[in-house]
């Protein structure tokens, strides 16, 4: 299957010829959320994003920069992450055979997303600091030194992951608004960039962590917290297109609190089927709090995959049950 650059190149901007580094990323499923719809009183859809190569959307943006580096002769990429786009930036770099460097802030990434990046071979780098920190530094560096930054400062990112709303718009031509977790709000202003080239309108309600929310609240955020670790981040690179974005399409931007994050976590896993990270489920969560709006047809962006964070799956899943080895004893913790 070919990947996102090839299948929309004449809205992206490469040129039949020039380098491109892929891992076979979008082309996502986009299903039907019973349960979620009935509560929510919408018919609600789920994209699925965690289903990209490395398990989150950041690969569609990483799939451009990283050719575009390759195509500008650069030997080296770095990012600031909170563990997306690091494992991400960590892949991409593998195939196209070039140095990969991640700052991540200490102790705060997901172990999945810590084990993409070290396998890949990139040099991992914790920050005694937070996401904002990492990136104000990166961003420093990168003005002394010939090193691609693949943030989503970079416009290549978004050029990436506007192809996302060509797909849903494809999937849904009925889609009326689309719901998404906003960290460092790249991504929603990369969606409405695509949704702007199609000329379709959908409304953006778009959700942050509420101790992590500097779009609500309308001034940075010192120090971030919140369970959802890819969203907590206190100053967002992309604050300006996300709020012109927001405007634009008639929008909402509103917070959930962690228990809310968690219960929608769940709720996905229980009766959807799909496991989706914390701050994805940010998404579904602002609609079961906030409602629909009085919307018909709603996509959640289920921006990264379940597998990534192991660790708040065991604590919010059940317990296992133990067993001695005997056929007595299996039928009773079995039916019991
Ligand atoms: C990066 C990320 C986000 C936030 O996207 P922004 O572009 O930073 O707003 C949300 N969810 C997951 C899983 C992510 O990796």
């Amino acid at each position: 299957m070919s990947g996102l650059i090839e299948r929309y190149i004449d809205r992206l901007p490469f040129e039949i010829g020039d380098p491109i580094i892929s891992l076979g990323e979008g082309t996502t499923p986009l299903i039907y959320a019973c349960e979620i719809s009935e509560r929510v009183g919408a018919r609600v859809w789920l994209k699925l994003e965690g289903l990209n190569p490395t398990g989150s959307f950041k690969d569609r943006g990483m799939t451009c920069a990283v050719s575009a580096a390759v195509r500008d002769g650069s030997e080296a990429v770095i990012c600031a992450s909170t563990g997306n786009t690091a494992a991400s930036a960590a892949a991409y770099a593998a195939r196209a055979r070039i140095t990969c460097a991640v700052i991540v802030p200490e102790g705060r990434i997901a172990q999945g997303k810590l084990a993409q990046s070290l396998i890949h071979g990139a040099r991992v780098i914790e920050l005694d600091g937070n996401f904002d920190d990492a990136l104000r530094l990166v961003r420093e560096l990168c003005e002394s030194s010939p090193i691609a930054l693949v943030n989503s400062v970079n416009p290549f990112r978004l050029e990436g992951q506007k192809t996302a709303a060509f797909e849903v718009h494809e999937q849904l031509p009925e889609l009326a608004a689309l719901s998404i977790p906003v960290g460092n709000a790249g991504n929603i202003s990369a969606w409405w960039k695509g949704f702007s080239e199609l000329g379709v309108k959908p409304r953006l309600f778009g959700f942050q962590a509420e101790g992590a929310a500097p779009l609500v609240l309308g001034h940075t955020v010192e120090n971030p917290e919140t369970i959802a670790t890819a969203i907590r981040i206190g100053n967002p690179a992309r604050r300006d297109e996300a709020l012109v974005a927001l405007d634009e399409s008639n929008g909402l931007i509103r917070t959930v609190s962690d228990d809310q994050i968690l219960e929608a976590y769940r709720l996905l896993a229980k009766t959807e089927g799909v496991f989706c990270e914390p701050a994805s489920a940010a998404s579904v969560a602002g609609l079961l709090v906030h409602g629909a709006d009085g919307v018909e047809d709603v996509v959640c962006v289920l921006t990264g995959n379940g597998l990534k964070d192991p660790d708040t799956a065991l604590a919010q899943g059940g317990e296992m049950v133990k067993c001695a080895d005997d056929l007595a004893a299996l039928e009773q913790a079995v039916l019991s």
